[in-house]
């Protein structure tokens, strides 16, 4: 048998990519250090020079084969989903933004290096017959801007690098200024490896400060052709007045509706669960509950015991109220604290495991009615189900983001569905669950309501072109 020379190099090219992709993980073969890449690490002075080079590379990457795309894919997942890496992410985060827990940030990370979707994510369509062949194809934007938030600061980028350059792009990253240095230290990383396994330089950037002015100069710059921001109502009417095609990720103020016929036990232990998780950080947390007053009480003893505190005292609730919102807006000093620190700020001194504070409060009340992000959960005691649908919806504030309802009656988690119109909604879980961590589904950390993308992925970062043959290739 003769094996063809293009086989040969085909073999000998795979090979090679899969050795170097290991490499970029941090160990070779022998478990020594990677080779330092030849090419540039992403991150200019200019915001200007960042989408040049950023454009540079996707035309390169316009050459790179599928398979390559998919090397490159595993290359970012290997880099990020090591254990050394996602320790540092989690404590680098937690350090630099002053935000959440390093516990469960390992967590948000890992998903979303292992399991945001992938070149398989843009399927082509096709019709054949008498007149031909048509396909549609999910080609590349180009050079994309993403803006990313301080809450999700590196779950944000690796979720985003894989779904973007999954769908052929390159992408300029403005991050929040309050998490600089980790998303430096990522985006070195990445392309670092990519550089390792022959991927055109800079197909990740960013500036060396970020600010509003370069977020600005980068949204203007005529060679981006997508925005895609993740972050609150500001940057998110930004982008949407950019005149360029953009997607917007904005904020949400869960309700999480409980009635009668739910699982009591279950739902104090899942609404624990979610509104604590990365200190109630999550855009998709826990944000607020509303119960049915004949299972209200049992609901708060069952929460207690999963590590939730209640305030009772009217004076210690106005006493924390009273600093952790300022106009209707989180107050950021305070966002995603710890509940004991939160707790001793308000004068109230609670174990250091407490996970979560909780007060019966009305519905007016900040703990309701403001984004907090804190491990705070106002509870509004309601007569019914049909009353605890409406205080949701109201709740909710028409972000159509997340909402969770603990029911076993499908009419009224029929109704609470069809009335809310979130993007996402839990029933009987923790929110958590929505995002594809311990639900089903693939996990997003760019979750598009206002424009109606949904849960993103490389084919919401991708334009949908028509090629057409006529006449022929048909085999039908
Ligand atoms: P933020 O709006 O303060 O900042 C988000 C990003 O936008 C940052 O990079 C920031 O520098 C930039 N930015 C903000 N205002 C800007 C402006 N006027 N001009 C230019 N750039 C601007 O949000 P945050 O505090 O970092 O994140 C929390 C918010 O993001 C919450 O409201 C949360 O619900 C939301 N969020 C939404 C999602 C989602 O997928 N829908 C995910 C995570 C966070």
């Amino acid at each position: 048998m003769t094996i063809s020379p293009e086989l040969i190099s085909k073999v000998v090219r795979e090979t090679v990519q899969e050795v170097v992709a290991r490499q970029a993980s941090g160990l070779t073969a022998q478990g020594g250090a990677a080779a330092p890449s030849a090419t540039g690490d992403g991150i200019f002075t200019d915001m200007n020079d960042a989408v040049e080079a950023a454009d540079k590379a996707w035309r390169q990457y316009l050459d790179c084969s599928m398979r390559d795309r998919k090397c490159y894919i595993q290359t970012i997942r290997n880099v990020c989903s090591d254990d050394e890496a996602l320790t540092y992410m989690a404590e680098a985060a937690v350090e630099e933004t002053g935000m959440g827990n390093a516990h469960d940030k390992y967590l948000k990370n890992r998903y979303a290096a292992l399991e945001t979707p992938g070149v398989e994510d843009i399927i082509t369509e096709a019709w054949s017959g008498d007149d031909g062949l048509t396909t549609i194809e999910f080609s590349p934007f180009g050079v994309i801007g993403a803006i990313t938030p301080t809450t999700n600061p590196s779950e944000t980028i690796i979720n985003n690098s894989i779904g973007m350059l999954a769908a052929g792009n390159a992408v300029v990253f403005s991050p929040h200024p309050r998490a600089t240095r980790l998303t430096h230290w990522l985006i070195r990383r990445i392309n670092k490896a990519l550089g390792e396994v022959g991927a055109p330089a800079n197909l990740i950037t960013t500036v060396e400060k970020p600010s509003i002015d370069n977020t600005n100069a980068m949204m203007a710059h005529p060679k981006v052709r997508m925005l895609v921001a993740t972050g609150g109502p500001g940057i998110v009417k930004s982008v949407l007045s950019s005149g360029k095609k953009a997607i917007g990720a904005g904020a949400g103020n869960p309700p999480a509706v409980v009635d009668a016929t739910a699982d009591i036990p279950q739902a104090a232990k899942d609404i624990v669960d979610g509104a604590s998780f990365d200190n109630n950080l999550p855009c998709t947390a826990e944000k607020e509950v509303i119960a049915v007053d004949s299972i209200t009480d049992l609901l708060k003893f069952e929460m207690l015991k999963h590590g939730a505190v209640e305030i009772k005292d009217p004076a210690v609730i106005a006493r924390l109220a009273s600093f952790v919102a300022k106009d209707g807006h989180a107050v950021a000093k305070w966002v995603g604290k710890p509940a004991c620190v939160l707790a001793a700020e308000a004068g109230l001194e609670v174990p250091e495991s407490t996970r979560l504070l909780i007060a019966e409060v009305p519905f007016e009340h900040t703990f309701v009615q403001t984004e907090l992000m804190m491990p705070i959960l106002g509870i509004v005691r309601v007569k019914n189900v049909d009353e605890a649908i409406d205080k949701a919806v109201e709740a909710e504030h028409g972000n159509r983001h997340t909402a969770i309802m603990h029911s076993l009656d499908v009419k009224a988690l029929t109704k609470m569905g069809k009335k809310i119109q979130t993007t996402i909604y839990v029933k009987n879980g923790p929110s958590y669950n929505g995002i594809g961590i311990g639900g089903e589904g693939y996990p997003t950390f760019t979750i598009a309501g206002p424009t109606g993308e949904g849960l993103t992925s490389a084919r919401n970062f991708a334009r949908r072109r028509r090629c057409v043959l006529k006449g022929s290739l048909s085999v039908r």
